[in-house]
């Protein structure tokens, strides 16, 4: 038996459920565990994708941190993450696109596998748009630009919690208190199939976008410089 069966028996959802295994389970079904006492001063790294439990013995503070290091095992684990959680309907901490355009802006990478699922995850997302707007237009639906100011949020659906990038379907929930909703389009759809009293809000010009992406190239490592 594997974890994930383990996992299932317990009847634990394990994207949003909290699971104190039977050791002895564990031990049974040949499931590597190991256990130990963390010591003061003593850190413990845990590496992606590793079940973990913690459970105080006494009075402690209790600091954990999420790190993600930039390597490519790291990007392709948080965007397969992602996905499933899109396809669970769990909103992911990490909004990947954002954090994709981001890097793509402001980093040099040097790793190649990287650079490539970078760009890679950057393509989808321009289509995405492209395909989107395109649709949008044709349709004779007005879209508004709005450039992001500093420090901008990334956006998520209010109703299913998918990360909204770029193209934002904007409601207005009470006109008099002015409170505006952002969802994506499948759920502005729902509301509205034709979109009437939504707003197309769009962050980035197609052409910024562009332009990020082609001056998105792979740096070279510092030794070679
Ligand atoms: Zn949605």
């Amino acid at each position: 038996m594997c974890l994930c069966a383990c996992l299932c028996q317990a009847r634990v959802d394990y994207l949003t459920g909290s699971w104190w295994p039977v050791l002895e389970d564990l031990y049974g079904t040949g499931i590597p565990v190991y256990r130990f006492i963390q010591r003061p001063g003593d850190l413990v790294w845990i590496n992606a994708g590793t079940v973990h439990w913690v459970q105080a013995v006494g009075w402690c503070n209790n600091i954990a941190w999420n790190v993600g290091p930039l390597n490519s095992y790291q990007y392709q684990l948080a965007l397969e993450r992602y996905e499933w959680n899109q396809v669970k309907k769990v909103k992911s901490i990490v909004p990947m696109i954002h954090v994709s355009w981001n890097v793509a802006r402001t980093i040099k990478i040097t790793d190649l596998d990287t650079h490539k699922m970078i760009k890679h995850c950057l393509l989808q997302s321009m289509k995405h748009i492209q395909v989107l707007r395109d649709q949008l237009v044709a349709s004779g639906k007005k879209i508004s630009y709005q450039s992001r100011v500093e420090d901008e949020p990334a956006y998520y659906c209010n109703e299913c919690d998918v990360e909204v990038f770029d193209l934002l379907f904007v409601t207005s929930e009470s006109s008099s208190r002015k409170t505006y909703v952002v969802h994506c389009e499948d759920c502005a759809r729902l509301h509205s199939p034709t979109l009437s009293g939504v707003v197309v809000l769009e962050q980035y010009r197609i052409e910024q976008l562009m332009s990020i992406y082609d001056s998105f190239t792979l740096a070279l490592p510092p030794s070679s410089r």
